[in-house]
């Protein structure tokens, strides 16, 4: 299955079954973002909920 790329999503995490590896841009319409912690001041807080693992290499 071909899936397009986001232009407006860059995104270099390649273990991400969204994830367009060899341009590195996601392919989902829009993407959630939240946070593991109660009171995020830096940017390894924040975290892209829309991942999900990638079953096969890219
Ligand atoms: S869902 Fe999130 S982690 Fe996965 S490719 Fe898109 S932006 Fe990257």
């Amino acid at each position: 299955m071909d899936k397009c790329k986001n232009p407006n999503i860059h995104c270099t995490v390649e273990q991400c079954r969204h994830n367009l590896c060899s341009e590195h841009f996601c392919t989902l319409d829009m993407v959630e973002i939240g946070t593991h912690e109660q009171n995020p001041t830096m940017k390894e807080c924040v975290d892209c909920d829309s991942f999900e693992k990638r079953e096969s290499c890219c």
